[in-house]
């Protein structure tokens, strides 16, 4: 089964993945390679940084995902991120679209589990996540719209975890989904 955790920045997905590798699940991430990180740290044009989460992504699916599909794997991240991000962050654009159209041909995950917080709340955990709003606007206004754009893609494929709540009742419910599964 492949797995993606979804949330807004701060919203406690890398705090889950850890635990979840703990408990002996095969944990990877996006962006993946340390190479993407570096671009994207570097890149200020808006399309070649969306090209290059794509691209990474693209061989994240076929070098780690793809192989281990089977047998079990947890993304932190995956295509709904960067849909969700893109919305928040350029609208309804040709550059949004643009995303959409790449990340369309992309398999979807078996399950997302969506750990939703408040965009107030994560601003509290993370306060730095703050700076990279702004371009955007005010960081509450710009996470509430990556957040509802995460709640218009959720199917029944998706789970909503309370993530407001504390880590261990958080990963209990997790587990508690993924064992069923
Ligand atoms: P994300 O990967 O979604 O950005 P992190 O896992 O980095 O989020 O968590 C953001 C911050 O919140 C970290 O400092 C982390 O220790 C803390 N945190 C994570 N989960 C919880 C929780 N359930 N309750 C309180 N703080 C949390």
């Amino acid at each position: 089964m492949f797995v993606a955790l979804e949330g807004i920045d701060g919203s406690g997905k890398t705090t889950l993945a850890r635990a979840l590798l703990d408990r002996g699940y095969s944990v990877t991430r996006e962006p993946f390679s340390e190479v993407t990180r570096e671009i994207l740290s570097i890149l200020r044009e808006p399309l070649a940084k969306e090209l290059v989460f794509y691209l990474d992504r693209l061989y994240h699916l076929e070098k780690v995902i793809k192989p281990r599909r089977t047998k079990g794997i947890i993304t932190d991240r995956y295509k709904y991120s960067q849909i969700a991000y893109a919305y928040a962050r350029y609208g309804d654009s040709s550059l949004y679209r643009r995303v959409l159209k790449l990340n369309a041909d992309l398999p979807d995950s078996d399950l997302v589990v969506f750990l939703d917080i408040s965009p107030e709340e994560a601003l509290k955990r993370k306060p730095g996540i703050a700076e990279d709003a702004r371009p955007y606007g005010k960081p509450e206004e710009f996470f509430m719209k990556v957040r509802e754009k995460y709640l218009s893609m959720a199917d029944e494929h998706w789970i909503r975890i309370n993530a407001e709540r504390s880590r261990e009742n958080i990963l209990k419910e997790v587990l508690n989904c993924l064992s069923k599964r």
